[in-house]
């Protein structure tokens, strides 16, 4: 965007010149006054009259002219409150000197102000009535010269115009031989150097302040300021010379009245002819000039943009990887732990199935058999929680991702369950135990998204244990509170200073040096504030840490919480089970067949497909993997075929769960390793009539 000026910007060159020129003019104008006192005080009369034959300038109009002169050299002065006092004095002196003038005029007898000073040398010398008038005027205009408001600044330009007018009527006059234009009806005319003065003095008056009224644009950088200050002069100037010079022609008999007027007027069009297209030439290459220049800039600021964007392009990339790069390293710090749970897990099904497949003895005894059974199920199951805290820590927030209702209290377990191996284990390998304590009350659930929350918990009970290098206790409780939930986690660990606590929000601020990267709060805090909920931290060196969050419940759809606390029921269905890994697809099939239901096998999608083809099924179930067609493009080869056929899709490598809207053609998804529960319940979901 291109800054539009709006405001005449004066030059600053120009003004200190116009400056100069209103105080230069204004001392020969002191000198003028000065000398045709010396004049009349040694009775030398060219310097009171120029020539013998014109009326000479009154001693009075003489003082007025050193008084006016002084006034605008002390007002010219750069804000100096003392001399423009006196400037201001000298103002009305010569007001009052113009004003009692003019009033003498009306009342023909008395006192008389300019008949004082060389009275007996005077012979009938008065102040013309045109000159008292534009000592009248001038002295108003010096008056009101500092007030800085616009309109009275035009006003008092128009003044000081006035008597510039008035004084070039006379020289006019003086120049073309016509009395009425320099004297006033019967009265005395004004003098020649009373007139020349006057113009001088306009002009010093005119140029003494050029910030407001007419003269602003004389000393401004725009084009109409330059047209302004080289036409100005030329229309003044060239039509009188002219005039002059057709007016001594026309003396002269060089020729006649019509011919001389033919001459100043074609004279006059050719003259101005050639000043307008010599200015308009350099205005306009002046627009030319600022033209490149303005799209020079355009082009700077476009580049400028384009690099802000490519900037901002990289760092949202770069924050975006910082952030991954957080989660990466607290699940770096976690897969020790995670390991060896998962070892725990796995010793007792490696244990017992390696004991009935050495001694098959055992087999036969039933009791025995059925407990080691329950051991590697409850073994095997545990391992399944391992693995799935992990993946909902791992998962990235979808975009667009609505918030949904979550179960604070339900997440606050899970974050207990999943940071274990870092309070306890490591926490015991360091010679310090670490409690925690969840004091979980009923409350309604929040609208939220349950990944970013559980990284809120995970990355505060994370900081909490850094802050317990000796052990201690971590609290977690929820309370409910008017429409929020109030999440509090209360550690009794070092705690913070108060310097510490200011700004441990900020982003890459950490004590923990090259242990910490800074970003677990702000990332809390962003999500926080993403859930439209609120972080208070209370702290003290040595004395523990209390994090505060509240969070907006939301109302929970009412129809919803009934259809999911129905009881499940189901009926036998043709099930068609699809999946390329044997192992798992026989114990899937063990369960449906349990349930009553009947089983067609398909070994990899397009096997599916034909036995779909060939049969009438009331549920399929596929598995996501599998070679030579995936089961997403098998559902929807199917719902080409049967578009109300129900599909239920299951994935250990994708995770759909918490989706608000499946992929096309599949009604239903779920998680491996699949468990007896979770398929009754997917298959109550997708057959409704069941
Ligand atoms: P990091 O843990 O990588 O240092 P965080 O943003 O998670 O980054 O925390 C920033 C800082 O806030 C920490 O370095 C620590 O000084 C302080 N802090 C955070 N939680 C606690 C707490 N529970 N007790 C004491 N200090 C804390
Ligand atoms: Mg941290």
């Amino acid at each position: 965007m291109i800054l539009v000026m709006t405001t005449l910007s004066p030059n600053r060159h120009l003004v200190s010149c116009a400056k100069s020129a209103s105080r230069i003019l204004s001392l020969c104008i002191i000198l003028l006054g000065i000398l045709v006192l010396v004049g009349w005080s040694i009775n030398y009369e060219t310097l009171k009259r120029i020539s013998l034959e014109l009326v000479a300038m009154n001693p009075l109009t003489a003082i007025a002219f050193v008084i006016s002169g002084t006034s605008v050299l002390l007002l010219s002065c750069e804000s100096n409150s003392i001399f423009h006092r006196l400037g201001w004095v000298l103002a009305s002196v010569t007001m009052t000197i113009g004003l009692l003038r003019l009033f003498e005029y009306m009342i023909p007898f008395g006192f008389r102000v300019d008949q004082i000073l060389f009275r007996e040398k005077l012979a009938g010398n008065v102040m013309a009535p045109n000159t008292a008038f534009c000592f009248l005027l001038i002295g108003l205009s010096l008056i009101s010269a500092l007030y800085r408001n616009d309109k009275i600044q035009y006003l008092s330009q128009s003044l000081v115009i006035s008597v510039f007018l008035i004084s070039l009527l006379a020289l006019v006059g003086y120049g073309y031989r016509i009395q009425t234009f320099y004297k006033v009806s019967l009265y005395i005319p004004m003098a020649l150097n009373t007139a020349i003065a006057f113009s001088l003095l306009s002009i010093s008056v005119l140029t003494m302040r050029t910030e407001n009224g007419f003269t602003k644009i004389f000393v401004s950088d725009t084009a109409g300021g330059f047209m302004a200050r080289r036409l100005l002069p030329a229309i003044i100037i060239i039509p009188l010379i002219l005039g002059e010079l057709r007016l001594m022609g026309e003396f002269a008999g060089f020729y006649t009245t019509e011919f001389g007027v033919s001459l100043f007027a074609i004279s006059t069009i050719v003259i101005f002819f050639i000043l307008v297209w010599w200015t308009a030439r350099i205005i306009n290459r002046t627009d030319v000039k600022r033209r490149q220049a303005e799209e020079a800039l355009k082009k700077m600021f476009d580049e400028l943009e384009l690099r802000v964007q490519e900037r901002t392009a990289e760092l949202k990339q770069a924050q975006h990887q910082l952030v991954q790069q957080e989660r990466l390293r607290a699940l770096g710090e976690m897969a020790g732990g995670i390991a060896h749970d998962f070892n725990n897990s796995l010793s007792p099904i490696l244990g017992y199935t390696e004991l009935m497949l050495t001694a098959p003895d055992i087999l036969s005894d039933t009791v025995q058999m059925m407990n080691n059974l329950k051991t590697i199920n409850t073994a095997a199951k545990d391992a399944a929680k391992t693995v799935s805290l992990l993946r909902k820590f791992s998962r990235p927030r979808e975009k667009n991702e609505d918030l949904n209702p979550v179960d604070l209290n339900k997440l606050v377990l899970e974050a207990v369950a999943f940071t274990q191996p870092k309070w306890k284990t490591q926490a015991r390998i360091h010679g310090s135990e670490i409690n925690i304590q969840t004091d979980l009350e009923q409350i309604p659930a929040v609208g939220g998204n349950e990944s970013e929350l559980r990284e809120v918990l995970t990355n505060l009970i994370f900081n909490a244990i850094d802050a317990l290098p000796k052990g201690g206790t971590i609290q977690l409780s929820t309370h409910s509170l008017d429409e929020h939930v109030l999440l509090e986690i209360i550690d009794n660990g070092i705690g913070m200073t108060e310097d510490i606590r200011r700004r441990c929000l900020e982003p890459f601020f950490t004590t923990k040096g090259e242990q910490g990267t800074g970003l677990g709060l702000s990332m809390v805090y962003g999500i926080i504030q993403r859930h439209n909920g609120t972080i208070n931290i209370q702290s003290e060196a040595g004395n523990g840490t209390t994090f505060s969050i509240s969070l907006p419940v939301q109302k929970i759809d009412q129809e919803n919480t009934a259809k999911n606390t129905k009881p499940p029921q189901t009926r036998p269905l043709h099930v068609l089970f699809v999946d390329d890994d044997a192992l798992a697809r026989n114990v899937i099939v063990e369960y449906l067949k349990r349930d009553g239901h009947t089983v067609e096998i398909a070994t990899n999608g397009i096997e599916g497909l034909n036995k779909f083809c060939a049969g009438e099924f009331s549920l399929v179930i596929t598995d996501q993997a599998m070679p030579g067609m995936t089961g997403d493009k098998l559902a929807l080869e199917i719902k080409k075929i049967a578009p109300q056929q129900p599909i239920i899709l299951f994935s250990g490598t994708l995770d759909l769960s918490n989706l608000n809207k499946l992929p096309e053609g599949i009604d239903a998804f779920v998680n491996k390793p699949l468990t007896l529960d979770k398929l009754r319940q997917t298959i109550i979901k997708v057959m409704p009539a069941c």
